[in-house]
């Protein structure tokens, strides 16, 4: 075995999940960190670098959409894996920035194994900077009449009114006053129940 381990960073607010996440990748060799929201998975990126990040999208304190914007924005080096039950499907969504999306449940191990080695094959020729970053948008849980979308200047959230057409669409930033691009995932007025 390799004294070498590349080491990969969980976060997800779900205990259980992450120590399974944690035990099923370190029989695979990996070396493991877990945190429980974006604010513990930017503390714990910090004090280990990891080579890969998996994420949660719906967590407290700060979500999986903010905490991959800022990924993306200041570590573009680090490759993510977005796990949401959220949207369905196989393609990475819209709004997210990740470099790869599992459905929550729908899912192999096989399947996550494939592209956690797919993306640690392809680190040598990841870019170190990104020049351009989409915005991330997502809609609350709670109901709220409002869209949550992460700036990509300042990389603050901000909310925007709902009803929204579907598709392209512009908004201010609270915090910096930069005209934010962004693009409403289809049927997001029927998405309030998300989890
Ligand atoms: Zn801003």
């Amino acid at each position: 075995m390799s004294p070498f381990r590349y080491r990969i960073l969980v976060v997800d607010d779900d205990d259980q999940i992450s120590a399974m996440a944690k035990a099923i990748l370190e029989l695979q060799g990996y070396e493991v960190h877990c945190a429980s929201d974006g604010f513990g998975g930017l503390t714990a990126l910090k004090q280990a670098p990891p080579d890969v990040i998996i994420s949660d999208l719906q967590m407290p304190n700060m979500s999986g959409f903010e905490f991959l914007s800022i990924v993306r924005k200041r570590f573009p080096s680090i490759p993510t894996i977005a796990i949401s039950g959220a949207f369905s499907g196989t393609d990475i969504p819209d709004s997210v920035l990740a470099d790869a999306f599992f459905e929550k449940g729908q899912f192999s191990m096989s399947q996550l194994f494939l592209k956690i080695t797919g993306l640690l094959e392809e680190l040598p020729t990841r870019p170190h900077t990104e020049s351009r970053v989409k915005p991330a948008v997502w809609i609350p849980i709670n109901k709220a009449n409002y869209i949550a979308v992460t700036c990509s200047s300042c990389l603050r959230t901000f909310p925007v009114a709902t009803p929204l057409p579907a598709g392209a669409n512009t908004a201010e930033c609270d915090a910096c006053a930069s005209p934010v691009h962004f693009h409403v995932p289809d049927g997001v007025q029927s998405r309030s129940a998300i989890q």
